[in-house]
């Protein structure tokens, strides 16, 4: 039987004093032309491309117990939270295969010159950080894309005081197969201001590495998938690349199109950790 689900992840972004957001399920995305650099450098993030994803993993993973196996991967690939990230236990990201990813970005009207470009900017950023891993088309037709990005008027949002919500992110699968992928941003903050760059762009990047499988919030302030950040610019960490090539070498349960035999050869199961 054909069933359809559909999940909706909510950004809360929370403004205090106008600098900085909150976000609790999910992100907010920004990107700016082609400066790819007016991103901070405080961890360098890039990693050999023959280990995103990691292709030795499931000659690390030996045990059957999965916490045994999670200790492995925190001594052998480094920090990482791959336990917060998997959606009610099930591993969802996208097909290899199918890279690169067709993505829409929709027309913010009214907006500040740099939020499309923030979002440009950060795909952009994603796929410099993960050594060209993640690769990304843009295109103009919305029901073509993998994943659209949109942005909405900020009337009928709940805010408590500055803290409110900055976007949403929702997707659906049908037979575990994703579908209906994006990522809806708030044009203005809770004080009816347009965000500030560096935090619409850490807010970009965050959304992003959401939408890429991180379906959770590390724990560790540092990271950008942290939920909240008090500066403006956060770029991803070595536990959110870490995570999420931990993410890509497991065989997922949700994804947008089958994984083969031969992939499923080279991948851990997921029972493997969790
Ligand atoms: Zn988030």
């Amino acid at each position: 039987m054909k069933q359809t689900f559909v999940i909706i992840f909510i950004a809360l972004c929370l403004i205090w004093s106008g600098i900085f957001f909150l976000r609790q399920s999910n992100k907010d995305l920004i990107e700016h032309n082609e400066d790819i650099n007016s991103l901070p450098k405080k961890e360098i993030v890039s990693v050999n491309k023959s280990s995103f994803p990691i292709h030795n993993l499931k000659d690390i993973l030996v045990s059957n117990d999965i916490y045994q196996n999670r200790k492995i991967l925190n001594e052998k690939i480094g920090p990482n939270y791959i336990s917060e990230v998997l959606n009610g236990g099930f591993v969802i990201r996208w097909n290899e295969d199918t890279f690169p990813l067709k993505i829409y970005i929709g027309k913010c009207v009214g907006c500040p010159e740099y939020y499309e470009k923030e979002v440009f900017k950060a795909f952009r950023h994603w796929s410099a950080i993960s050594d060209g891993y993640f690769t990304f088309d843009f295109i103009n037709v919305p029901e073509n894309a993998d994943i659209k990005v949109l942005f909405m008027d900020s009337e009928g949002r709940v805010c408590n005081g500055n803290l409110g919500l900055s976007g949403l992110q929702s997707f659906s699968y049908t037979n575990n197969l994703l579908t209906n992928v994006s990522i809806n941003l708030y044009k203005k903050d809770c004080s009816a201001n347009f965000y500030r760059q560096d935090l619409f762009a850490t807010t970009a990047m965050h959304e992003i590495g959401h939408v890429l499988g991180l379906n959770g919030h590390s724990p560790y302030e540092d990271d950008l998938m942290h939920s909240a950040h008090l500066n403006g610019a956060v770029d991803a960490s070595v536990a959110d690349l870490n995570t999420l090539r931990i993410l890509y070498s497991i065989i997922p349960d949700i994804t947008n199109a089958e994984i083969s035999a031969v992939q499923k050869s080279k991948l851990v199961p997921r029972s493997k950790i969790w």
